[in-house]
């Protein structure tokens, strides 16, 4: 008796995997495989695609070294014990090591360059005044209450308990508000340095969703108040248990988590077009491996878009022979319903641009920034990982452009590295020496070659305040469903490993 009732509750599971086609998902990313393991947890098959030559989305490296065990982020790179909930477990069971973080005691400046620069120098950050450190540790607590209980209430995936209108302004103004007059600086660091646009432009509901009490005591360091510095070499061991932000090679830890995927990955495989006049979607998909492109169909039970749904992601604006293509730029043939164009007519993102740059003058384990930033495209921080290597990572973003990818292409980012770095002089900087105008050899220039790595990535999807304001989430999360498409991506909370994780599952868990 037992038995039957076992095997007849069973059987709509194994129905389902056997006769369904598989649930689609485009992307493999953080958000794509979670969604993946997600529904194979509850039995779904599933196929997966990403145009990446390797699993992750943004979470790629470059690596170097003698047997390539140098690892150079060349997107997510940062893990917080204490806020990465989802995340540290996915790191540990792929057995990636927790790596020195960036800590935030001394940084280096150097400043936005004019086209009549020659050669500036890297400075210390400016000291705070003992009034302004003391004025920012009183806020701190005032902040970090403030900022849970609001995230508690409607810090939910797709922000399904509707977004307040105090929450749809810009952070500048929520901070003013609010009475904070110590934390501004340290904010808008936060943001600029990031990728994660300022004060001015990015609304409090997604700064404050980012901006959680361990980060923001990352950017305090307890009082120094500096934003980038060196790098303190801690024990692997010593993250466990203990809050705090170290670095790890996501790259690595999505390789492992896919690994334990059923469904098969193709990777390095756009796809093309997506038809949903049948009764199922029936998606194109195309290899980009070889000179002779391959197109093939599938037919899919349902779609999880897993990527940030920007208009350009998703109208063709190529040719579909593929050879000639940019699949980087070009998007999915799909025809959007009308409220579907006018949802993601609205969605915003940072072109960011991430690089890996050999530069054996600069110093190992010293981060610069470049605060203010230009927002002209000049990169706005560089980090030297490792000992033995001469790459730094550099990341460059800009200029705002409030809806999709802006203007500022591959190429233009990495002529103004070229151009920008050719002009600072990083020579005597080391976490030990003081940098001074005559303790400097000048700037090295920077060539193609030395670049051996340049990426632009579909970064921070979100909306603006006007259309927060106006319950654009709403409409958003309308959409999930119709014709059976699901969305999620950084969108659906905020652009962070992390909030990825939670939305890739949370999809699956509400609607599958
Ligand atoms: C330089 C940089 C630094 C970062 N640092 C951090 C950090 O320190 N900590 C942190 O938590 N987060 C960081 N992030 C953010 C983090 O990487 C992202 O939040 C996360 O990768 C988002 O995951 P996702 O799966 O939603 O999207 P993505 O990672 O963007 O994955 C989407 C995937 O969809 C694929 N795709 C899109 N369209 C198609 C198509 N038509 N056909 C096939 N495939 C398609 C893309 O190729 C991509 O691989 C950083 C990001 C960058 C770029």
């Amino acid at each position: 008796m037992r038995l039957n009732i076992l095997l007849s509750s069973l059987l709509p599971v194994f129905v389902r995997a056997a006769v369904q086609d598989p649930v689609c998902v485009v992307g493999a990313g953080p958000t794509g495989l979670a969604a993946a393991h997600a529904l194979e947890a509850k039995n779904y098959s599933v196929v997966i695609f990403d145009k990446e030559l390797e699993v992750g989305g943004k979470c790629q490296a470059y690596y170097d070294g003698v047997d390539g065990s140098l690892w150079h982020p060349m997107g997510a790179l940062v893990v917080s014990n204490a806020s990465y909930t989802e995340t540290v477990p996915i790191i540990k069971d792929a057995g990636v090591p927790f790596l020195p973080g960036l800590s935030v005691t001394t940084g280096w400046d150097y400043p936005p360059l004019s086209p009549g620069d020659s050669v500036v120098n890297v400075t210390r950050m400016p000291t705070p005044t003992l009034d302004q450190i003391a004025l920012i540790l009183l806020e701190v607590p005032r902040y970090t209450a403030l900022r849970d209980a609001i995230v508690k209430r409607t810090g939910v995936m797709r922000y399904t308990n509707g977004v307040p209108n105090d929450l749809t302004i810009p952070m500048g103004q929520w901070l003013s508000k609010n009475g904070f007059e110590g934390l501004p600086i340290i904010v808008n660091a936060s943001l600029q340095l990031i990728g994660y646009g300022d004060l001015e432009h990015t609304p409090a509901l997604y700064a404050l969703k980012y901006l959680s009490a361990d980060l923001l005591a990352w950017y305090t360091n307890l009082g120094t108040v500096n934003f980038v510095g060196e790098f303190h070499p801690i024990p692997s061991d010593r993250f466990i248990n203990e809050t705090g932000f170290e670095c790890a090679d996501y790259h690595a830890v999505f390789l492992h988590y896919a690994s334990s995927i059923h469904g098969q990955i193709h990777t390095n495989t756009a796809v093309t077009k997506i038809d949903r006049s049948g009764p199922s979607p029936v998606l194109t998909h195309v290899s980009l491996g070889s000179t002779q492109p391959q197109t093939q169909v599938q037919n899919c039970s349902h779609l999880v878009l897993a990527f940030p749904p920007i208009l350009e992601a998703l109208q063709s604006t190529g040719s579909s022979s593929g050879a000639t293509v940019d699949w980087n730029t070009t998007g999915i043939d799909m025809d959007l319903s009308p409220s579907e164009t006018s949802v993601f007519s609205r969605v915003g993102l940072t072109a960011y641009f991430s690089g890996a740059v050999g530069m054996p003058q600069v110093p190992p384990q010293v981060a610069f920034a470049q605060l203010p930033t230009a927002d002209v495209g000049q990169p706005v921080l560089m980090t030297k990982m490792h000992q033995g290597s001469g790459v730094v990572g550099t990341y460059s973003w800009g200029p705002w452009t409030p809806t999709g990818r802006g203007n500022l292409s591959v190429e233009e980012a990495r002529n103004i590295l070229l151009q920008t770095y050719s002009r600072v002089d990083f020579s005597p900087a080391s976490a030990d020496s003081e940098m001074d105008s005559e303790n400097t050899s000048g700037a090295i220039p920077i060539t193609d070659q030395d670049v051996r790595e340049f990426r632009k990535w579909d970064y921070f999807p979100r909306f603006q305040s006007e259309d927060l304001a106006n319950g654009i989430y709403d409409k958003y999360n309308a959409l999930q469903g119709q014709q059976k498409t699901y969305w999620a991506s950084g969108l659906n909370g905020f652009e962070m490993v992390e909030y990825a994780i939670q939305a890739g599952k949370e999809i699956v868990e509400t609607f599958f």
